[in-house]
């Protein structure tokens, strides 16, 4: 089975991360690639709220 990036993948690219088992079976998986790690990474990061915005709201 191929695993290929999920992400890649939606952007109409097919990066193949790795070829497992079971060899013999077109089978595609899913996964995520270094690029897109690091850009998940950072868009988790940017979603946690700063302890700014959160004194803003005790504010009120
Ligand atoms: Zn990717």
């Amino acid at each position: 089975m191929t695993v290929v990036c999920a992400w890649c993948q939606h952007q109409g690219r097919t990066t193949v991360l790795r070829e497992k088992e079971p060899f013999d079976r077109p089978v595609i998986s899913h996964g995520i690639c270094d690029e897109h790690a690091v850009a998940f990474l950072a868009e988790v990061r940017e979603t946690v709220t700063p302890a700014s915005s959160l004194d803003r709201v005790r504010a009120r």
